[in-house]
């Protein structure tokens, strides 16, 4: 017995430091020692010429001696699988890992973050709503009423269900449910997306996005409303732009401008975007007007207010230079990947 358990040391010496680098030493390996000829079977046959009180002593160490070869097979075999590099000792370890692919922001979205931000430093809070709107609130409040010519300019998709229900065609229907809850004074902003039945071109879509601000309150001005639009113009584009308004007309504000700034591409000399002019649009704005005040019940004889709104499309291809709007909604990692954040 005590022959054979030395024996089994010296096996278990040999087994442990068997080194099996490849499926030939493997198969050499498991025919020597697990096979119907093996070692391991040739022990348990001594089992036979073991004294009965050391039978027990004599199983467990078998016992563990097999598990031993099989788990010395296993692993090897595992291994021998899956391959190590065989330049392991090459490989350094201090080497980032390879790169997690991270996403980034929208163009549409950091501009819509900037123009936030800037109109919140004027203290301008933000405000959004429904983009399914009723006739009232995205017409009819605004002195659009039906047959009005210019609801004409903004032809939009209606909802079957209710012809009343439309998708909204600005983000004016935000003002009108701002003043109809009676709190003033409003100093607001309102980013969201709009629709209009439009085709698809270079230059319009059948939706993208504004930011309208709105500021009600008594005795505001037209003064108040350049000094704002100033203040954005020149944290938007830069201290050298220059701003200049023209009369306009809307249905909502009277007196009403369009305002546009000195080209950024030319610098006001005349390029294809400014088509020559040296002058791009950027919004539309003015005083609103008095009717619209009094059908979210304000009075307009004690306050007053003025609005804007600007396309963050428009204001976005401007700043990036974008030549067509359909990249906007393409979802073309080629285009998207160029507003991917440094570092
Ligand atoms: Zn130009």
């Amino acid at each position: 017995m005590e022959q054979l358990l030395n024996q089994i040391e010296g096996y278990k010496n040999e087994i442990e430091t068997a080194i099996l680098p490849d499926n030939e030493a493997l198969e050499a390996f498991r025919i020597k020692w697990l096979g119907t000829k093996g070692i391991v079977k040739n022990l348990m046959g001594e089992m036979k010429n073991v004294p009965n009180d050391q039978k027990r002593e004599f199983g467990q160490v078998m016992n563990a001696f097999k598990i031993l070869a099989e788990e010395k097979y296993e692993t090897a075999k595992l291994l021998a699988e899956n391959e190590p590099p065989a330049n392991l000792e090459d490989t350094d370890w201090s080497l980032p890992g390879d790169p997690m692919p991270l996403g980034s922001r929208h163009p549409i979205s950091l501009i819509r973050n900037q123009i936030v931000s800037i109109f919140k430093r004027l203290g301008f809070a933000v405000s959004e709503g429904p983009e399914i709107e009723d006739d009232w609130h995205n017409f009819g409040a605004l002195n659009l009423p039906e047959d009005h010519p210019a609801r004409d300019m903004q032809d939009t998709f209606y909802v079957s269900q209710n012809p009343d229900w439309m998708l909204r065609t600005h983000t004016s229907n935000v003002q009108i449910r701002e003043m109809e809850k009676g709190k003033l004074p409003i100093r607001l902003i309102m980013p969201g997306r709009v629709y209009r039945n439009e085709t698809i071109s270079a230059r319009a879509h059948c939706f993208f996005h504004q930011v309208e601000g709105l500021y009600v309150a008594e005795n505001v001005s037209f003064a108040d409303l350049k000094q704002t639009l100033y203040f954005f113009v020149k944290e938007m584009f830069g201290q050298d732009v220059k701003v200049r308004f023209r009369p306009s007309y809307f249905p909502f504000t009277e007196p009403s401008a369009e305002m546009d700034i000195s080209c950024l591409i030319c610098g006001g000399t005349g390029c294809n975007v400014c088509k020559q002019t040296g002058w791009v649009e950027i919004l539309g704005c003015g005083m609103v007007h008095p009717n619209v005040l009094q059908n979210c019940g304000i009075d307009p004889n004690k306050y007053t207010g003025f609005a804007f709104g600007m396309g963050i499309e428009r204001i976005t291809m401007l700043k990036y230079g974008v030549k067509d709007l359909r990249l906007f909604s393409e979802n073309d990692l080629r285009f998207l990947k160029q507003f991917t954040p440094a570092g």
